[in-house]
């Protein structure tokens, strides 16, 4: 699918709860599509009743419909059949997600939705996995730690996946046999409603899995806090990370789970295989979805016998980039999520060039097609001549905007990489495997990835920040176990 008719597409602005949607009357908030500015919604902010009367019935459905009691098989059964549902509904889940956020329509047909379901399966697949422990004691005794849900996970997106990250936090919470009350971004609200609609009809139970809408002051906060909420899993950014953890550590020490902002480096030798190739993965690392990715890897610390030839292949890739919206069939650089957004990397960008640095190219807002006329778009952006402390190289902008620093030796490029806050992830890109692994072992980030950029399809591998991009892992096993708690069990044998 390449592109769609905007106005064709119908939104249902309601929460999901106990199965159905439930409209409410109260304040609300628009929704406008990046693409054009259009306001296409009026979106219900769900107060503190309207919270709690989610999260209660979530817990009633958790604790009477069998959920986390049934054989765990049938629960994969019924998981493996929503990533079905989810898989064969990508003609109406594309346009739906497309719409509203900064995904073009051809990648969440091709990739989204797809990777979506794929995951959705990973998880189903662990629901008879993963039971606990028998522990190593005497004979007169037997211990065990037996694995169970928490009950009610809640659960807080952002809007730069909408789909990707509500499936990356409802599927393993569901598949350990949790029901889940989600809470996506007021500004990518409805792509959520259909995933839980889809799950309600391959048999998750009525109230397992529902999604309440509004801000985070109001909405979030109040899921956050609710005390039958067991367990808090947030993604977004580190300073709504470090307020949630508080409200969590206020309303019952709840564990939570942080996967929080990034500033990316990406580390390139003079001896790096294929200079066009690596070209390519930077220049994709830091415009994929205009930048706004938490591992986008926006700073590129290059040696200095390469930066030249390197920065004018990126140069050239980035400059044949054309923005436009997500269904314009010709678009490859899609908007940024909304004006405010596309102003604060305008003035990242321009502090930084106050200070000092040059742009080699972009540093303005983006030419467009007649459909994205009242949209944000940010042309791709090199920053030249920039230090450590060049605001475009500190904050994470999440846009298509990349910094360049050159370095002569190791142990600059080491230097250069550290953040003093972020730490989620780096690329490494060099023939000399030992380098590799001494970066490997040095850099201070949850991932690093060696002569590639980003996630392949293996949802084994976890995904979480060091330092302040986040606390606990997405993905992998590691997100299954983090959906669990673990009961020591102790029994006289002879009792
Ligand atoms: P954000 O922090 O502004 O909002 C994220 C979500 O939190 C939204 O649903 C929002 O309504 C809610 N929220 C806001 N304040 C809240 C509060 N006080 N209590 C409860 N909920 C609240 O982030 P964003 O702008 O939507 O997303 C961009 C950020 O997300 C970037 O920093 C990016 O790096 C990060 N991100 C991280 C990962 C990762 O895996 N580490 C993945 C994607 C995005």
């Amino acid at each position: 699918m390449n592109s769609f008719d905007p106005s064709a597409i119908a939104v249902r602005s309601a929460h999901f709860i106990g199965g159905e949607y439930v409209e409410t009357q109260g304040p609300t908030l628009e929704v406008a599509r990046p693409s054009d500015g259009e306001v296409y919604a009026s979106l219900p902010i769900g107060d503190e009743r309207l919270v709690a009367h989610a999260v209660e019935n979530a817990w009633y459905a958790w604790r009477k419909s069998g959920w986390a009691t049934m054989a765990p098989r049938e629960r994969a059964r019924i998981l493996r059949r929503f990533a079905d549902l989810v898989a064969a509904d990508a003609a109406t889940l594309a346009p739906l997600e497309a719409l509203g956020s900064t995904r073009p329509v051809r990648d969440v047909f091709a990739w989204d939705v797809p990777y979506t379901a794929e995951g959705i399966r990973f998880y189903a697949e662990f629901a008879d996995k993963i039971g606990g422990q028998v522990a190593a004691t005497d004979h007169a005794h037997l211990g065990m730690m037996i694995a169970e849900p928490y009950g009610v996970i809640g659960a807080i997106a952002p809007w730069n996946f909408p789909l990707v990250m509500a499936s990356w936090k409802a599927a393993p919470a569901l598949a350990a046999g949790n029901a889940v009350v989600l809470k996506p971004s007021e500004m990518t609200p409805f792509s959520a409603l259909r995933l839980a609609e889809l799950a309600i009809e391959a048999g998750v139970p009525a109230g397992v899995f529902n999604v309440i809408q509004g801000d985070g002051r109001t909405t979030g906060d109040a899921l956050v806090r609710h005390p039958l909420v067991g367990k808090v899993t947030f993604t977004g950014s580190t300073r709504t990370g470090a307020a949630i953890m508080a409200a969590c550590a206020h309303s019952g020490t709840k564990p939570v789970t942080l996967e929080l902002g990034g500033k990316s480096p990406q580390i390139v030798f003079a001896d790096a295989p294929r200079i066009d190739d690596v070209a390519q993965r930077i220049a994709t690392a830091v415009t994929i979805n205009a930048g706004q990715v938490c591992v986008a890897g926006t700073r590129l610390i290059v040696e200095r016998a390469i930066a030249e030839p390197l920065a004018e292949r990126i140069e050239k890739i980035l400059r044949g980039l054309s923005a436009g919206a997500t269904w314009s069939p010709r678009a490859t650089l899609p908007p940024i999520i909304s004006n405010p957004q596309a102003q604060r990397i305008d003035a990242i960008v321009r502090s930084t060039l106050e200070a000092g640095a040059q742009a080699r190219c972009g540093a303005a807002r983006a030419e467009t097609d007649a459909a994205g006329a009242g949209g944000a778009y940010y042309a791709p952006t090199i920053l030249e001549n920039v230090t450590s402390e060049s605001a475009a190289v500190s904050e994470e902008i999440f846009g298509p905007v990349l910094t360049l620093q050159a370095f002569d030796s190791e142990e600059e490029a080491l230097a250069l990489a550290g953040h003093a806050d972020y730490g989620l992830a780096a690329g490494v890109h060099t023939a000399d495997l030992g380098r590799a692994l001494r970066f490997v072992r040095t850099l201070e980030t949850g991932t690093v990835w060696v002569n590639r950029y980003g996630r392949t399809s293996d949802f084994i591998i976890p995904t979480g920040g060091y330092k302040r991009s986040g606390i606990g892992k997405d993905l992998g096993k590691e997100a299954y176990e983090a959906n669990l708690r673990f009961k020591s069990v102790l029994i006289d044998v002879n009792g």
